[in-house]
């Protein structure tokens, strides 16, 4: 597996459960080529979010091991950042205060409800209300111009959410919406631990995204080192059997390709 990557972990730093060596030690030994670090930033600090005093000992460190060439698995500068409509600007700031090789944008929020934690307001709405929701949110996050990669790209199924009717249309919507602001998407195996039950997105959203040309990468988002790059075999074998023969990886936010 020595020319994949894993792209979205979180360590200490957020809410992650180690520290980048220790990321780093399971990497090697899962023989990864590079692996991007990608904690929690938001506007407004929440406690699975790196604390603002922490930034400048996190910026310090990541990118002395960014620069650090004598190690066989190259590590990248990333950060997941809460995308929120109307702060635009904002965000812009506070992400370029950050070296980052790749900004991914995730939407864990509906206005102030952080909706992949906090149970409490599922059946308010219906689930079809939800995605709408979520997935304008996602759209315009790409549109946004903030970010290279969107994360978890159907986050919003992660409780079990389910639609109450097909939502095709709105899945091929937000995607063209992804091609067309040229925004990566990753392949997040992280969901086959949650309740949902599978990877985020699901084979269905892959074959359409390759149809549509948006590029892909790939992330475990690991918490904990022997998270790291959980699944990529499957994860593999499922994007070329939807399409896929190469994924992207990133440094100082521009792109290369790995060809699978
Ligand atoms: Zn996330
Ligand atoms: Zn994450």
């Amino acid at each position: 597996m020595s020319f994949l990557v894993d792209y979205h972990m979180h360590t200490s730093f957020s809410d992650g459960s180690d520290t980048y060596p220790a990321y780093l030690e399971k990497a090697r030994k899962k023989d990864l080529a590079e692996i991007g670090f990608t904690d929690h930033i938001t506007l407004n600090p929440v406690d699975w979010s790196v604390q603002e005093i922490d930034y400048p000992v996190m910026k310090e460190n990541l990118k002395s091991l960014c620069n650090d060439f004598s190690e066989d698995v190259q590590v990248r500068f990333g950060i997941e950042v809460d995308y929120f409509e109307g702060r635009e600007l904002e965000l812009k700031q506070l992400i370029a205060y950050f070296p980052a090789d790749y900004v991914i944008g995730s939407v864990h929020f509906l206005g102030d409800w952080n909706f992949d934690t906090d149970r409490s307001l599922y059946g308010k709405w219906p689930n079809d209300v939800l995605y709408k929701r979520y997935f304008k949110q996602v759209q315009n996050a790409a549109k946004s111009g903030l970010f290279d990669v969107i994360g978890h790209f159907d986050l919003i199924k992660k409780l079990q959410c389910w639609p109450e009717h097909d939502q095709t249309e709105l899945y091929e919507e937000t995607l063209k919406i992804l091609k067309e602001a040229d925004v990566v998407m990753e392949l997040n195996t992280s969901g086959i631990y949650r309740p949902c039950g599978e990877f985020f997105p699901n084979r269905k959203i892959l074959e359409m995204a390759a149809k549509i040309g948006v590029p892909l990468t790939l992330g475990s988002d690991a918490h904990k080192p022997e998270q790291v790059a959980r699944h990529f075999d499957q994860a593999v074998e499922l994007l070329k059997e939807t399409g896929y023969t190469r994924i992207t990886r990133f440094r100082n936010r521009q792109r290369g390709e790995i060809l699978l």
